[in-house]
């Protein structure tokens, strides 16, 4: 397929009149669309009528399960901190869910991921009551959709040693599977582990064995309580006891690292651990910011995520560009070129743990996971202030079009793969069963 008449936006370029070749799952050929239509006479065309052409959006952590909790009211006393939310929203919320809860959970995020330019999404899931075949659950809803996601499964004691147990081995069966290409070249998947103040010393010993050197996806230091538990635990901050424990690596996802000292931050670069900054969520749960800044200046590779919000990533790149300055008092605490890289190129190193080709560029080669945003801009558009083009114009819903792997899911904001009203009708079912159990 040839995508014509596009804004190439590549990595050092920005192309007007471009074009790009689509041959299976990736980009075969990219230049003008004169010289490619010159080129490949015979092929299909997909007219991008002037849009700007981007790689799609990669979100490095989110939790599909909770779409259910979108207006959910609480039976409980309105939680006043952290461990409160965990324990009178979320815990609740998981241990009600069912397969089909799980499966449509995964279905209702993708359509949003779709529409809002979000075509690579790691996800972190929990459902203690439907533990076993979960994964796989997601795994066949994300294929039916037609992203690319990255599975696991958290495991934790809080419910007890045989949850824990089966936690390991759905994790272990669904990476297995994954790797042996059951579930097709768009799932993959990784360890789940909930966070250190749920995990025993055993659990994690077990997890090392299990993971089989694949990686975790784990809740870091998200709240002070998470450093509070581990000193107890073990005499030890969070960051120092997952590395005591052989949790940290370069393939490893650590989620928030929010309250971490200096020391912890160098055993993170140390580790080359990745983290993933989430700050819609960490705003919205009043657990503090992540010294980001501090971070990349110590060379951390630090991703973006959505913890559970909405898919829009240009959302939660704008709320990233806002919470530094705002909370260290700086203008120049995180400039836009800074939130941007941290969206696009770290989110593709991340999720390149996964996925063999490059994703996240618009380059021969790479998976051809593109987005096209409807996009007139006001003032000159030059890739040196692309940046903040898309922090100050750019949103998830001037996208007209979004491809993965070569497939196009949404053409002219229509969803070419989903029946949209058809999920949210049943979601809204499956719903209202679920909040009854809750
Ligand atoms: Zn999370």
């Amino acid at each position: 397929m040839l995508l014509i008449n596009g804004t190439l936006v590549t990595e050092n370029d920005i192309i007007p009149d471009g074009a790009l070749l689509i041959e299976g799952d990736r980009i075969a050929d990219l230049g003008s669309t004169k010289e490619l239509l010159a080129n490949h006479p015979g092929e299909e065309r997909l007219d991008a009528q002037g849009m700007l052409v981007m790689p799609g959006l990669i979100c490095a952590h989110t939790h599909f399960y909770g779409a259910f909790a979108r207006g959910m009211p609480l039976k409980a006393e309105p939680p006043t901190n952290f461990p409160q939310i965990l324990e009178r929203l979320w815990w609740r919320l998981d241990k009600a869910l069912t397969l089909e809860d799980v499966r449509y959970s995964a279905l209702v995020c993708p359509v949003d991921a779709i529409s809002h330019g979000t075509t690579t999404l790691i996800d972190h899931h929990a459902s203690p009551n439907a533990i076993e075949g979960s994964l796989e659950t997601i795994a066949s809803a994300v294929q039916e959709a037609g992203v690319r996601a990255c599975l696991c499964y958290e495991v934790s004691d809080r419910d007890g040693e045989e949850k824990a147990t089966q936690g390991l081995k759905e994790n272990r069966e669904f990476i297995r599977a994954a790797r042996d290409g059951k579930f097709g070249p768009l799932i993959a998947g990784t360890f789940g582990l909930h966070a250190s103040l749920t995990l025993s010393d055993a659990t994690l010993k077990k997890a090392v064995e299990a993971a089989e050197g694949v990686g975790f996806h784990i809740h870091v230091a998200e709240d002070k309580a998470d450093v509070q538990d581990s000193l107890k635990k073990s005499g030890l901050r969070v960051v120092e006891r997952l590395n005591k424990m052989g949790i940290l690596g370069e393939r490893t996802i650590a989620a928030h690292c929010i309250h971490i000292d200096a020391s912890e931050m160098d055993t993170l670069r140390e580790t080359r651990t990745k983290v993933v900054h989430n700050p819609r969520s960490n705003m919205n749960n009043a657990v503090g910011a992540a010294d980001v800044p501090g971070m990349l200046r110590r060379r951390i590779v630090v991703g973006l995520g959505n913890d559970g919000f909405s898919n829009n990533m240009f959302r939660e790149m704008k709320t990233a560009y806002l919470i530094h300055k705002h909370v260290e008092g700086n203008p120049q605490a995180m400039p836009a070129d800074e939130v941007v890289k941290i969206a696009t190129r770290n989110n593709a190193l991340i999720a390149n743990l996964f996925f063999p080709r490059p994703l996240g560029e618009l380059s021969v080669g790479a998976y051809a996971d593109i987005i096209l945003l409807r996009y007139l801009p006001p003032t000159p558009l030059r890739v040196e202030n692309l940046p903040w083009h898309i922090i100050f114009g750019m949103d998830g819903s001037q996208v007209d079009t979004t491809i993965v792997g070569g497939q196009v899911l949404m053409r002219g904001r229509r969803l070419v793969t989903l029946d949209e009203e058809a999920i949210f009708a049943r979601a809204q079912e499956l719903a209202q069963d679920l909040w009854r159990r809750v």
